[in-house]
């Protein structure tokens, strides 16, 4: 089976009844052992090393805060609380912490592969929740200011009483395959001979399939027949969830919208695999990284022979 996919797997239970009580979200911050995911213009903060991983900071960290600043719990695990808290306000953050040396802030994408399995899930989960946040002081409704309930559960707006909750964005993302080859294509600035399964975002009024459809059908005017959920994937820039598919092709005419992509063109298997398993000079082709969903499709791909 190929890899794993990165950023589900969170061991956190989110404790839905318990975080609508805001006395036990105090307790909770208040507690020693209660761990921070510090977040600093949406990087987080990972110790050096060999083996590099969360740099937890504790509550200490929400003094050196503005108070208007609201942690978000995560979650329990092992009886021990999990907190985001957005520290982009501070200039010199790894020293305010004491981290200097030590750990150091670093983009989620760039780290997340180097990180144990359950924390780049715990960071996805808090990337996307402090971005949500951060986005939504104001009611989109009627312009007044927001606030967090339910430990960032989900924000209020005090003005006209609306709720409002943190969006998941999807977008259907398919390798689409006629017999021995596979569809992908290429975006305009993309590293070159970088090719990927083609994606886009699911519409209003529109199932996972007719957004499979239509989204190939647009990009490369191939039609599409069957169509076959396999797998999913948290993707936390900002807030999307990639659902990944198997499509089948009913012909190979490319009729390509150059508005979308500057390529697209069927791949033998043989090639593609030759592009996974790291001979991408041989195969003159390359494939998404182990963290994106498309390898982990392309893999599932291969391994059907
Ligand atoms: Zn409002």
């Amino acid at each position: 089976m190929p890899d794993p996919i990165l950023f589900p797997g969170s061991p956190l239970d989110r404790a839905d009844h318990q975080r609508r009580d805001s006395a036990w979200i105090d307790e909770l911050l208040q507690r020693d052992d209660t761990r921070f995911v510090a977040l600093w213009r949406l990087r987080v903060l990972v110790v050096q090393g060999s083996e590099p991983c969360i740099a937890w900071a504790t509550k200490v960290v929400c003094e050196s805060m503005n108070r208007d600043v609201k942690e978000v719990l995560l979650g329990l695990w092992d009886g021990v609380a999990y907190f985001a808290v957005d520290i982009s306000e501070l200039k010199n953050p790894e020293e305010v912490l004491g981290a200097t040396g030590v750990a150091k802030f670093e983009d989620v994408r760039a780290v997340a592969q180097r990180l144990p399995y359950e924390q780049a899930a715990i960071i996805a989960h808090a990337r996307s929740r402090v971005d949500w946040h951060a986005r939504h002081v104001y009611c989109p409704a009627c312009g007044g200011k927001t606030t967090p309930r339910g430990g960032g559960a989900n924000r209020v707006c005090q003005s006209c009483d609306a709720e409002h909750f943190p969006r998941t964005d999807p977008v259907a993302i398919a390798v689409v395959s006629l017999g021995d080859r596979c569809l992908l294509g290429r975006q305009r600035g993309w590293p070159a001979r970088l090719y990927s399964a083609l994606a886009g975002f699911i519409e209003s009024g529109e199932t996972l399939e007719e957004a499979v459809r239509r989204e190939i059908a647009e990009e490369s005017g191939i039609p599409i027949g069957e169509v076959r959920y396999l797998a999913s994937q948290p993707w936390p820039f900002a807030s999307s969830l990639m659902i990944g598919c198997r499509a089948e092709a009913l012909d190979d005419k490319i009729k390509l919208d150059t508005f979308e992509l500057e390529d697209a063109a069927f791949f033998e298997r043989d090639r593609v695999r030759q592009a996974l398993e790291g001979d991408t000079e041989g195969a003159n082709l390359i494939l998404p990284p182990p963290m994106a969903i498309a390898n982990f499709l392309l893999r599932s791909w291969i391994a059907e022979e």
